[in-house]
C-alpha cells in the first residue's frame, strides 16, 4: 500500500486548505516538515505512480468539488537566515508576511508585499506583488527539487524568467521550490509609503472575507490591438483620465472591467464579486466550486462581449 510509512491523511477536506474555503476531498494529504520528508514522499508517489501537487498556504488556489485524486503536499519547512542586512535565505514554507516583518526590522520596507498572504514558495511560483513590482526583482537564486531525477538544483534569477504573475515554474511543474535567496539592496521604499500602502490595501480589498485574492490577471496594454483600446475610451468618455492612467501604467485592471460589465457585487450561490474590489470573489457562505467557476465564466463572457478582451485567470485551479 502507498504511503504506509508516512503520516499521510486520506480524504482530507480540500476546503480546509484554501483561503476561499472551497474544495472537495484530497485523496492523500501530507505536510512536509523538512526537505528530506518532501523528497521521500515525492519518491514514494513516483514509485506508486500517484500524481502530486504542491501547495503553500492555498491563498491562490481553487480546488474542484470532486477534490484531488492524488497526493497534495503542503510545504511547512520555514527557516529564515539573514546572510547580512540585505541578503536573506528563506525556506519555501516561510510566510511572505514573516519575511516582510523581518525586513522591516532592518529598515527595508517591501511595500508591494505588505498584506499578501501565502508562502515564499507560492510567491516565487506566481511572482507575487503588484502590477509593476514583484518579488522576482529581488530573487538571486531559487533552490528546487527536480522530480524527474530527484536532484536538488539551483536556478538563477534569469533562469526563473519572471514576468507579471509568471515564472518558469508555471511551465516546469516538475521543479519544486524548496527555498530562495533574496537580495534587497535595491529595495528603496520609504517607511511612510509602506504604512500608507497597508491602509490603502485595507480600504480597497476585502481582506477579512474568504477569497483567493485577484481572480484575473490585469490585461497588458501592449498586447491589445488599437481598435480594442479605442473602444475602451469611446465607451467611457467620462473616465478618460483614469483610462489614460491605465494605458500609461501598461495594465487595464480586471476589476475595473468586471465593474463595467455590471458584475460588482454579483452573486451566484455562495460566491460573489466583492463590493470592495470587483476582481476578488468572496465566499459569503458555503460557496462551492461550481458557484465560483460560474462567476469566473460569466465575467470572461461579459468581458469578451463588452471589450473583446479574453480575461485570463490568476488563481490556480486543480
Ligand atoms: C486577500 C488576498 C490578497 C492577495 N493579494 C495579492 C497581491 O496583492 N499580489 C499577489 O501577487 N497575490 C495576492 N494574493 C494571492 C496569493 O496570496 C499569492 O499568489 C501567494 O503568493 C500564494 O502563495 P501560497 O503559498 O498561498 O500559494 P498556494 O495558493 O498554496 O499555491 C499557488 C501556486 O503556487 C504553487 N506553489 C506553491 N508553493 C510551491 C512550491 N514550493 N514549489 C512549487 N510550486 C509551488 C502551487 O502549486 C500553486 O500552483 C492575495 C490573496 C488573498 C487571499
Amino acid at each position: 500500500m502507498a504511503f504506509e510509512n508516512f503520516n499521510v491523511k486520506e480524504n482530507y477536506p480540500g476546503k480546509n486548505l484554501t483561503t476561499i474555503k472551497v474544495g472537495g476531498p484530497i485523496r492523500y494529504f501530507f505536510e512536509a516538515k523538512t526537505k528530506e520528508d518532501l523528497l521521500e514522499v515525492l519518491k514514494e508517489a513516483k514509485r506508486n505512480k500517484i500524481k502530486f501537487y504542491i501547495i503553500g498556504s492555498g491563498s491562490n488556489l481553487l480546488i474542484k468539488d470532486e477534490g484531488f485524486d492524488g497526493l497534495l503536499i503542503k510545504i511547512l519547512f520555514n527557516n529564515i537566515n539573514f546572510l547580512d542586512d540585505k541578503k536573506v535565505f528563506t525556506d519555501a514554507g516561510v510566510f511572505f508576511s514573516k519575511l516582510v516583518d523581518e525586513l522591516a526590522k532592518k529598515g527595508i520596507y517591501l511595500k508591494f508585499a505588505l498584506g499578501i498572504p501565502g508562502t515564499i514558495g507560492g510567491a516565487v511560483y506566481g511572482n507575487s506583488g503588484g502590477q509593476t513590482e514583484w518579488i522576482g526583482d529581488f530573487v538571486e537564486k531559487v533552490f528546487v527539487i527536480d522530480t524527474n531525477d530527484f536532484q536538488e538544483k539551483i536556478l538563477t534569477k534569469e533562469e526563473c524568467n519572471f514576468s507579471y504573475r509568471k515564472s518558469i515554474f508555471h511551465e516546469k511543474k516538475h521543479l519544486i521550490i524548496t527555498g530562495a535567496l533574496f537580495n534587497f539592496e535595491n529595495c528603496n521604499y520609504k517607511k511612510d509609503e509602506f504604512l500608507d500602502f497597508l491602509k490603502y490595501r485595507r480600504q480597497t480589498q476585502p481582506l477579512s472575507e474568504p477569497s483567493f485574492g485577484s481572480t484575473f490577471r490585469g490585461v497588458s496594454v501592449d498586447k491589445l490591438p488599437k481598435d480594442v483600446l479605442e473602444n475602451i475610451v469611446e465607451q467611457f468618455p467620462e473616465e478618460k483620465n483614469k483610462i489614460n492612467e491605465f494605458f500609461e501604467k501598461g495594465i487595464v485592471p480586471a476589476g475595473w472591467m468586471i465593474e463595467k460589465c455590471g458584475l460588482k457585487n454579483f452573486q451566484i450561490g455562495g460566491a460573489k464579486f466583492s463590493e470592495k474590489h470587483s476582481n476578488f470573489i468572496v465566499n459569503v457562505g458555503n460557496a462551492n466550486f461550481n458557484d465560483v467557476i460560474s462567476l469566473i465564466n460569466l465575467a470572461k463572457q461579459k468581458a469578451k462581449e463588452k471589450f473583446n478582451i479574453d480575461l485570463e485567470t490568476e488563481v490556480q485551479i486543480i
